[in-house]
């Protein structure tokens, strides 16, 4: 236990410090900034935002994209953003960005679908109900007997079957089931009851339909209908009870070569030198799609027009820093952008991305989280929102618990006047984050995100599980971030490096659990993390460069206090990136290792499962472990310090996992062996 007495000294120093700033609402702000920022977020205009964007059908190069595209490009024309412009890159199953091959764009017209007898009548159509029609399917117009595959991914499914002609049901993942079913076996196409994401809710809501996928690169797709749980039972009893039943189905609905539509726009900083800030969203997907992400690309569109607003009227002075705005196609839109804009990339410092932010918790069911940037590349950003998101909790409690004066409390009348629901936690996967902050671009990127969601991916994701309070004060976070990383001036930046540094403080005191070498890594890690963050501090206001080196001395000492022997037997073999490689090994529905290793890419789940199948990975928290562990091999660390710095900054694995996984990417030609 040598590292204790050290901690408590450095922790008496830090809470006098902050307990001074404290006479301000945010310690590194004089109240006017929190206020003029306050003054102009309207929660009402953003869920308004939300109903517009949710009345289009938002699919990867698709006419709704494109309209979806059109339609906020004239909204921050009108707001005062003069250089918002739609960028466009083609998505073609051809054309590559590094590693990642595009996929096609889908054009869907109409569809339905219609029991022909016994029992006629319209089961369901397309566009009434969006999500009727999986994505990607194709022209047909057929009439044909129903047969119960079960899941319908296995061949086994359909022993003692004859499918072909005929219409399948099945559950089984799509794509799975279009080969087996339709393309191997000759089926007209199918119906899908293909279930959603986990939660503690799963089942309740039989009626639910899902958002289904076809995969994006099979250009022979046939067609697939989503059936909710209690319509698919429905057809399996009858089917089970030896009815016939006879579909007549119509699709109009073609897979074309398009282009991933990317909305830019900028607040123009004064010193063009100094690095930009980036606020990003996904602009798709299904409609409605309300939370998943009409509210991500609604909140960011709301910090623009703010921000824009406030230096228009003066109350905000010009920023600093540039601030860009990117509205994408998920992933594969952040991986064309910035794989065609290294000019952009070099200039990015940080920022914030928003995937699901609007969710009105009772309703959903969730809670508000704000991921840090990843461990692998600490960032002040991550400082900076604590304080933030702890003054907006703060303020929405306060008013929820005593009422009063409901613009105090942030609150968006007639919207919800409850406490805001929110943590910070580490990174989680899942949206153009991990693009953003991948080694090879290399941005620092905090994560808001609202989880679980029980509408995720149905029909049922509307606007009316939205809520203008949750809005608002997720826009005010993500201007207030915004405005303190573009626009902090260097005179109150050491009270930011005092902050920063009194939350980096409590957690090396809380890290080490014990002497053993993993206690040891835990505190040098937080130590190795405190470093990183306030170096980040230096390289955005080098007036506190002095200030941050002195520090920076007294944590190199600490750490080296604390750091283990390297273990016996390590493996010391050095993994090196393939060059071609920028970017995330999974680009949406492209699986670099499996396409490396000669598997078809059929879609996220399947593919993942199929190429990505090891110890590491499979883990609870595989896909962040392995996302890490790539993004830290930078050409100089060994396995075994790779390892070191995951179960210091994560869990402690075991060095064999992460050497298999390196052994999958050498297989795959993702790394070599130095
Ligand atoms: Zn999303």
């Amino acid at each position: 236990m040598r590292l204790r007495p050290i901690l408590l000294i450095a922790g008496l120093a830090a809470p006098s410090l902050v307990r001074t700033a404290q006479t301000r609402t945010i310690p590194f702000w004089p109240d006017e900034v929190p206020a003029a920022i306050r003054a102009e977020i309207d929660g009402n205009a953003t869920l308004e935002t939300v109903r517009e964007l949710s009345r289009f059908h938002r699919v990867h190069g698709s006419p709704g994209f494109a309209a979806a595209a059109e339609h906020m490009k004239k909204k921050l024309l009108a707001a005062g953003l003069a250089d918002a412009a739609v960028e466009h890159f083609p998505a073609d199953g051809k054309t590559k960005y590094a590693h990642f091959v595009s996929y096609s764009g889908w054009n869907p017209v109409t569809a339905s679908l219609e029991e022909v007898s016994p029992q006629p009548g319209l089961v369901e159509s397309f566009p009434e109900l969006p999500v009727a029609l999986a994505d990607y399917s194709q022209d047909a117009d057929a009439t044909a007997e129903l047969v119960d595959a079960g899941a319908g991914t296995n061949p086994k499914s359909y022993e003692g079957k004859n499918v072909a002609g005929k219409i399948v049901l099945a559950d089984g993942d799509l794509p799975s089931v279009m080969r087996l079913a339709c393309k191997e076996r000759g089926a007209a196409g199918f119906l899908s009851d293909f279930p959603n994401q986990t939660t503690a809710w799963s089942g309740d809501d039989r009626d639910l339909v899902r958002w289904g996928h076809l995969s994006p690169y099979a250009l022979d797709n046939k067609f697939a209908f989503m059936l909710s749980r209690r319509q698919a039972a429905r057809y399996r009893e009858r089917l089970a009870a030896g009815e016939k039943i006879v579909f007549h189905a119509r699709v109009a609905a073609k897979m074309v070569p398009a282009t991933y539509d990317v909305v830019v726009a900028t607040i123009p900083g004064s010193d063009a030198a100094a690095g930009e800030i980036v606020l990003t969203a996904h602009l798709c997907h299904e409609s409605a799609g309300a939370n998943d992400n009409a509210s991500g690309s609604a909140a960011i569109f709301e910090v623009a027009r703010a921000l824009r607003a406030a230096i228009a009227r003066k109350t905000l002075p010009a920023p600093r820093r540039t601030i860009r705005f990117l509205w994408l196609p998920e992933i594969a839109g952040s991986e064309a952008y910035l794989v065609r804009h290294p000019e952009v990339v070099k200039r990015l410092a940080a920022g914030i991305h928003m995937d699901m932010v609007g969710g009105l918790l009772a309703t959903t069911k969730g809670t508000f989280h704000v991921s840090r940037a990843a461990g692998s590349r600490p960032h002040v950003a991550s400082e900076i929102a604590a304080v933030w998101l702890e003054h907006v909790v703060d303020a929405s409690r306060r008013y929820a618990e005593r009422g009063g004066d409901p613009y105090a409390g942030l609150v968006w009348l007639p919207g919800s006047r409850e406490p805001l629901l929110a943590d910070m936690r580490a990174l989680e996967m899942g949206s153009d984050h991990e693009v953003f902050e991948e080694a090879s671009f290399g941005v620092p990127i905090v994560y808001f995100h609202d989880w679980p969601d029980v509408t995720i991916h149905t029909n049922k994701d509307q606007p009316e599980n939205l809520d203008a309070t949750k809005l608002g004060r997720v826009a005010y976070l993500g201007a207030g971030i915004a405005w303190t990383l573009a626009a902090l001036p260097d005179a109150e930046a050491p009270r930011l490096l005092r902050t920063a540094r009194a939350q980096c403080e409590a957690r090396v005191s809380m890290a080490q659990a014990d002497d053993s070498r993993d206690g040891l890594l835990a505190a040098h890690e937080a130590i190795e993390t405190e470093r990183e963050t306030l170096r980040s501090i230096a390289t955005m206001w080098p007036a506190t460069s002095s200030a941050v080196a002195r520090e920076d001395e007294r944590l190199e000492q600490m750490a080296s206090l604390v750091r283990p022997p390297a273990a016996p037997g390590a493996d010391a073999r050095v993994p090196v990136r393939n060059p071609e490689i920028r970017g995330p090994l999974s680009v949406y529905y492209f699986d670099y290792v499996a396409d490396a290793l000669g598997r078809t890419a059929t879609g996220p789940t399947a593919s993942a499962g199929a190429s990505l199948d090891t110890r590491l990975t499979n883990r609870p928290e595989g896909g962040v472990l392995s996302y890490e562990a790539f993004n830290l091999a930078d050409g100089a660390r060994t396995v075994a310090q790779i390892r070191d710095v995951l179960a210091g900054r994560y869990e402690p694995v075991p060095v064999e996992e992460v050497g298999e996984y390196f052994d999958l990417l050498a297989r795959a030609r993702a790394i070599t062996w130095k």
